[in-house]
């Protein structure tokens, strides 16, 4: 689907007016304290922009899995505060519901420049239900909506796809902007030879990104737990690594179809096993030696190799899942170095997933990206071709 219609909010005249803003403030928070507020600094360049601008701006979030009731651990006081701390203005109202008489006379009470937070939309049943009522209800709340939550964008809920039903004027944020350009332009020309690197633990995971990408890329690297139901599917004796058994005939049918539309599909050629994960290091053995009581935990130097040469020549390269079993430190080598590979490719770079952004800034290389996708499930979404709910709810 293509998004370049929707308008960004430097397209909308927001003086004077009520901006209600769907933000991703779904933070790590321990013993009521927030252990890292990268998501809420992430908001504020959409949110200054408004309060520069003269508009008064509702904020609304979800935070945690509270089961559509309140629960104080889940409250989002702590985000208020740090987020008033952020702010130049230095002041959050917090309302005490996301819905009801509270959060309204907050919310029409505010002045220019004044920016409130709703409580936790998940303290609503509605939300992810995508209850009408609860969406006209927040669309009573602004009289512009704009969405800057692209890690929400794959879900229909009320503050995502049905509030912008009940809306007129909307429009994407910064942060959901520079997401939909740099993934956008994955599914569009792109500047080829077009490298997709694909790890993680599952094939089933990964198969609607794979056919999707099969038709646009020149080349599908496979590494990770994925490569051994396909090295299975070749053959090999793989011991006792994690292999998709019931996924073997798939994996055969992504090798006959790559063949035939002549995109390069690349193994590992060796690998690093070790008896269990816990082991203290692996051992490097070509991919036909893997002992029965051994399983391949990460690819090997040489699979580095060949797959570094690619990624330093390709012209775009999207990478998602780890090369090995990266949260063990003797599994950790395969994808770093594949971060380091794309960090220094001078081709277009993305990296997007949970893991592979958490290897990736893990790494510290997250910099040397062009763009690290925030959105862990919306990112493969986009990917695999499906239409973002939030996304669509925002097109003219
Ligand atoms: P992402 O979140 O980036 O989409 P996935 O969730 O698909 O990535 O996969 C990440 C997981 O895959 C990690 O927990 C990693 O330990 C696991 N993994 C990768 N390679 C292997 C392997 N060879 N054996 C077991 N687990 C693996
Ligand atoms: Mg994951």
């Amino acid at each position: 689907m293509d998004y370049s219609s929707i308008k960004r909010i430097k397209d909308i005249d927001v003086a004077s007016r009520r901006v209600l803003v769907r933000v991703d403030f779904n933070v790590p928070i321990k013993d009521g304290k927030i252990t890292d507020d990268t998501r809420i600094r992430a908001a504020l360049p959409t949110i200054n922009d408004l309060v520069t601008r003269g508009a008064s701006v509702v904020l609304m979030s979800h935070l945690g899995r509270p089961k559509g009731k309140p629960e104080q651990k889940y409250s989002m006081e702590p985000v208020a505060s740090r987020l008033a701390e952020l702010l130049d203005n230095g002041e959050v109202l917090l309302t005490d519901s996301c819905s009801g008489d509270g959060a309204r006379r907050v919310v029409f009470d505010l002045r220019d420049g004044q920016v409130a937070l709703l409580e936790n939309l998940r303290f609503h049943a509605g939300e992810e239900a995508n209850d009408e009522k609860l969406s006209r209800e927040l669309a009573t709340f602004g009289e512009i909506y704009v969405n800057d939550a692209f890690g929400t964008a794959h879900r229909a809920h009320a503050s995502t796809a049905g509030v912008a039903a009940f809306i007129r004027q909307k429009a994407m944020g910064f942060l959901m902007e520079k997401e939909v350009m740099a993934l956008s332009k994955l599914l569009g020309e792109v500047t080829r030879p077009y490298v997709a690197v694909l790890g993680g633990a599952k094939v089933s995971d990964k198969i609607e990104i794979i056919e999707n990408l099969m038709s646009r890329v020149d080349a599908l690297v496979i590494g990770g737990a994925m490569a051994n139901t396909f090295l299975a599917a070749k053959g090999m004796a793989m011991g006792s690594s994690l292999v998709e058994t019931d996924k073997l005939p798939l994996a055969r049918d992504i090798m006959a179809r790559a063949e035939a539309r002549k995109v390069r599909l690349l193994l590992p050629s060796d690998l690093v096993v070790a008896a269990s994960p816990e082991a203290e290091r692996g051992e490097v053995v070509s991919i036909d030696k893997v002992a029965p009581g051994k399983m391949a935990l990460d690819i090997g130097p040489a699979s580095s190799e060949s797959f570094r040469e690619l990624i330093m020549r390709a012209g775009t390269v999207f990478w998602n899942g780890p090369m090995g079993m990266f949260e063990k430190a003797p599994f950790a080598e395969g994808t770093l170095s594949m971060a380091k590979a794309a960090a220094t490719s001078a081709g277009y770079t993305v990296v997007g997933g949970g893991d592979s952004v958490a290897a990736v800034n893990q790494s510290g290389l997250d910099h040397r990206f062009d763009h690290v996708s925030t959105g862990g499930g919306a990112s493969l979404e986009m990917l695999e071709g499906k239409i973002l709910p939030g996304l669509a709810a925002l097109m003219p």
